[in-house]
């Protein structure tokens, strides 16, 4: 109903923003799909089909539209990129000033319906029947500074070694690559290091003229980066008290002083109390990084460390961790995600265990004369001689007593009815 609270609205349909743009004759090859022949019949063989135009919903879709967009408006100065730019103007001449305002994702009720969600949890959903809670006080409207996130990436980025931007210790606490890249997406530490390292050098490249841009393959020293900047992020969001007061001698933190931290030239925290800073071993062993136990980004670092020590124990996954970082109750950590790994549960887990021995029966256990309660059973054949010298089969006629587990035997010549009434009769008789 906000939408009729002005006087000019503008809808737009978005899934046709994109299936109107085609797809350049080369690229169709990269949206290929199967699909049946004859799709009423299911076993009908399959044909290979294309996309002509930009497929909506893919991941990268938003992209390819915005590209395009933007390149048919630089290249095409004619009455395209006219009316494309006719129609912003237009709309915010109508609108005027001070409509047009950030929100961030998670407060944007227009998500929830095109992300997903059950009808139940729509019903109970506050946000969308009365907005995000900062709405009605104009103080906590949001402000984007998007700007500043991707500038300050990339500084940190482009440094080196002799050449270290000094960054002021405010501004890691809430600014770093975590707001550009989630990290709840990613099962693998490697893989997270690896995709930060090319986002940073598109970054760094989207900056550079055509000579300066690199494109070969990543460099270490780019991993490495990618790897400071999840650290740095990491400290700065969970120990943001003890950076600030790591200068501060008289409101110096519990934990600054337990571990001696220190923030080195890439304002990463690391601890000295480790009494080996005499030994000849890496710098990041007398030194390492400090990391909280409870956070994705040591979960990764913690997988990762198990998987290169060929899914060890505790013990050395903790030796190899720490040659790196240094984690409070790394060893609970460790352990609780040890617990969950798959291949280490295939290889250690029990065999499947035979079921327990219920408690004996009744008749087992309960006071009663010998032979009171008995079972019977034959033994398999055995060959005999007759006093002729002929072979013949008999069988044995086991009478157990279930409570004094007494035996008692019986001869029978066959396994019939009559024999073993017979046989019945004389150890009853007996
Ligand atoms: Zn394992």
């Amino acid at each position: 109903m906000r939408f009729r609270a002005k006087q000019y609205a503008t809808t737009s349909d978005l899934e046709k923003a994109f299936l109107q743009i085609q797809l350049d004759e080369k690229d169709r090859d990269a949206t290929r799909f199967l699909w049946l022949s004859d799709p009423t019949n299911t076993s009908s063989p399959l044909i290979t089909y294309r996309f002509k135009s930009v497929l909506f919903g893919a991941t990268c879709s938003p992209f390819i539209l915005s590209a395009t967009l933007l390149k048919h408006l630089k290249e095409n100065p004619g009455p395209f990129a006219t009316k494309a730019r006719i129609i912003p103007l237009e709309i915010k001449s109508l609108c005027g000033d001070n409509v047009w305002r950030y929100c961030p994702t998670k407060d944007n009720p227009a998500d929830l319906l095109t992300r997903g969600i059950t009808s139940e949890e729509l019903q109970q959903n506050e946000m969308w029947f009365s907005g995000p809670k900062w709405l009605n006080s104009k103080e906590d409207w949001p402000t984007w500074n998007g700007n500043n996130v991707t500038s300050s990436v990339c500084t940190t980025m482009s440094e080196n070694d002799d050449k270290i931007e000094t960054m002021e210790k405010n501004q890691n606490v809430c600014i770093g690559i975590g707001e550009i890249i989630d990290i709840e997406r990613y099962n693998s530490y490697t893989k997270l290091t690896r995709i930060t390292a090319y986002v940073m050098r598109f970054a760094t490249n989207c900056r550079a003229t055509e000579t300066e841009r690199k494109k070969d393959l990543l460099r270490s020293d780019e991993i490495k980066n990618a790897k400071f900047l999840w650290i740095r992020y990491t400290q700065g969001k969970i120990f943001s008290d003890e950076i600030n007061c790591i200068d501060n001698s008289t409101k110096r933190k519990t934990l600054v002083r337990q571990l001696k931290l220190f923030l080195d030239e890439k304002q990463l925290l690391r601890c000295g109390g480790r009494r080996i800073d005499n030994a000849t071993v890496g710098e990041t062993v007398k030194f390492p990084y400090l990391l909280p136990a409870k956070d994705r980004l040591t979960h990764l670092i913690v997988l990762e460390a198990h998987e290169n020590t060929l899914h060890s124990g505790i013990n050395i996954t903790l030796a190899y961790i720490q040659q790196t970082f240094w984690i409070p109750k790394l060893r609970q950590c460790v352990k609780s995600i040890l617990s969950k790994c798959v291949t280490c549960r295939k290889v250690i887990g029990k065999s499947y265990p035979a079921p327990e021995i219920p408690p004996l029966p009744n008749e087992r256990v309960q006071d009663a004369t010998p032979f009171s309660i008995t079972g019977v059973d034959f033994t398999g054949a055995l060959t005999t001689r007759n006093r002729h010298n002929e072979e013949s089969k008999v069988y044995i006629c086991l009478f157990t007593c279930a409570v004094t587990r007494a035996v008692h035997l019986e001869v029978v010549y066959d396994l019939s009815e009559e024999s073993f009434l017979l046989c019945f009769r004389r150890f009853v008789s007996r």
